[in-house]
């Protein structure tokens, strides 16, 4: 199974569109690895994550037809991971597919308040593209592979959750955006005993401690939640941790800060464009 990081930035990303803070300035002097884009991933070249405003930059960068993708999950309906109106693009007159063609958006009800009215124009009618909503703690196939969404602790008002992916052999868990996970989710798993070869947690904070707002972790829950996983048997030493989904209000979140940091912890920090099999 493979991932491939597309967009490992959050709504603003990093250098933030119109920002002049510290970390933006050294992200921007540093380039490479220190610049990402808006949240956005593809599994085994298949599967897309999200649909942010930068899908049209990430698809250049990577040299990704979407020709090939047919499924896309939406974690939750905020612009950095769901631009809706890119979906128009697929319309007769800005598009030529090929006749079996087919891309069906999987997300939340209020996910789905985005997207339908974006396929009403024409992409329903003439079997396109649709929206199937999903329930968490339901399993269903998207394409080769199936997925269950969780329940994640992040603004109720866009719909959030994360996703669990098997190809039929191996699980990943993208969790984004979200904060330390919900009883519900241990609850869950303590029932399914799943095993994951590879965690992607959310990392927007960084360095940062947990102030008010809990829509979101920094290493710090990072290591609470591998270190729980690893605990109740969902995860070992042979899972892949990764930090993903930064913020420029993140400490120490310049890349070349960061992963000394994170390696210390025994987690991978995700860039643009990395890929990782398991
Ligand atoms: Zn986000
Ligand atoms: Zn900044
Ligand atoms: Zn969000």
């Amino acid at each position: 199974m493979k991932i491939q990081y597309l967009g490992t930035a959050a709504a603003e990303g990093i250098p933030g569109i119109f920002c002049t803070c510290e970390r933006c300035v050294r992200s921007r002097r540093i380039g490479g690895r220190a610049l990402r884009t808006r949240s956005q991933a593809i599994i085994d070249d298949k599967l897309l994550i999200d649909f942010p405003a930068d899908t049209y930059a990430h698809i250049l960068n990577n040299n990704i037809d979407l020709a090939n993708v047919y499924h896309c999950l939406i974690t939750h309906s905020h612009q950095d991971h769901l631009y809706p109106k890119d979906i128009r693009m697929l319309e007769p007159g800005y598009a030529t597919m090929p006749k079996d063609y087919h891309l069906t958006f999987y997300g939340t009800e209020k996910v789905g308040e985005q997207i339908r009215p974006m396929l009403a124009y024409k992409l329903e009618e003439k079997n396109i593209s649709a929206f199937r909503e999903v329930e968490p703690f339901a399993c269903f196939e998207a394409g080769e592979h199936k997925v269950t969404a969780l329940p994640a602790v992040h603004d109720q008002s866009a719909g959030p959750v994360f996703y669990q992916i098997s190809d039929g052999y191996k699980n990943m868990l993208y969790a984004h955006d979200t904060y330390y996970f919900h009883d519900s989710v241990w609850s869950f798993w303590e029932k399914e005993k799943p095993y994951f070869s590879l965690v992607s947690l959310d990392c927007t904070n960084a360095c940062r401690p947990i102030t008010t707002y809990k829509g979101h972790m920094g290493l710090h829950e990072n290591i609470q939640v591998r270190d729980r996983m690893v605990e109740e048997g969902y995860a070992d030493d042979k899972t892949v941790f990764v930090c993903n989904h930064f913020s420029h209000n993140g400490i120490k979140v310049v890349y070349d800060d960061f992963v000394p940091i994170a390696i210390r912890e025994g987690f991978v920090t995700s860039y643009d464009g990395m890929v990782i099999s398991v």
